[in-house]
């Protein structure tokens, strides 16, 4: 769950990059954010993983008030958030598996459980058959896709997906966003921002967009080709 109160950011710079933002997304909800360049969108995730703060309002991301939240607990909040980002960002020395391994290793799950949790998220993804493959040898879209996986490992309650179409092709983009609509189907919250309007036509639901640090639009618009 996400929820902004009023929320406005001023960098030091004395830019005001979101104004008076209020939007709230549910448990199990699917959103897309849109905006041009510029717009904020940068600027709102890094406010739901508290690596800036709101200069006035309230965030509260899944169960968590980020105003008063204790630096100690920062990891806590953020480990139940998965995050896809535009450039991918796989360990180029380690295979899929490991890329998506390494997520459960580092927060010391059982092996027993990351045997089973890895080769299934793998699955979902359609990732079995390249699983010893190293992210030189993928496309764009499995790179993509693999960033999913490790990103829904560790059974996150919420998804940022910051611009996860941008580096891959116009018909495997529309894969990416099924793929998690399909997670999003499962009951994780998908936050998916992007600026590409014609993708987000296509699969429809709600829209929250915004320009110049305002919200100017928040609403569900019924898709040109794509059932929900
Ligand atoms: P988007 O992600 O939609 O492109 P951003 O959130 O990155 O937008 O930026 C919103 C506004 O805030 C822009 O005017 C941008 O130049 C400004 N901005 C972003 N980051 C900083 C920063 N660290 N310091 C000062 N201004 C910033």
């Amino acid at each position: 769950m996400v929820e902004l109160k009023d929320v406005s950011v001023t960098y030091s710079s004395g830019v005001d990059a979101l104004e008076h933002v209020s939007l709230k997304i549910n448990d199990g909800d699917f959103a897309f954010v849109v905006g041009a360049s510029g717009a904020g969108k940068s600027t709102l995730i890094k406010l739901l993983l508290k690596e800036i703060d709101a200069t006035s309002g309230t965030v509260t991301v899944n169960g968590y008030q980020l105003n008063t939240l204790k630096k100690k607990k920062i990891p806590e909040l953020r480990r139940t958030i998965g995050i896809v980002f535009q450039d991918f960002r796989l360990i180029s020395s380690m295979t899929v598996y490991d890329n998506i391994a390494f997520v459960l290793r580092v927060i010391n799950s059982p092996k027993a459980f990351i045997r089973k949790r890895v080769p299934y998220v793998m699955g979902l993804m359609g990732l079995k058959e390249k699983a010893h493959a190293y992210p030189t040898e993928l496309s764009g879209g499995e790179m993509q896709r693999v960033a999913i996986a490790r990103a829904l490992v560790n059974d996150p309650k919420l998804i940022i997906a910051d611009e996860p179409t941008g580096n891959i092709d116009p018909e495997l983009s529309y894969e990416i966003v099924g793929l998690l609509k399909t997670i999003n189907m499962q009951g994780t919250t998908v936050m998916m921002v992007t600026h590409e309007h014609e993708l987000v036509k296509r699969f429809g639901g709600r829209i929250i967009s915004i320009t110049d640090g305002q919200i100017v639009y928040d609403d569900i618009m019924e898709g040109t080709d794509y059932e929900t």
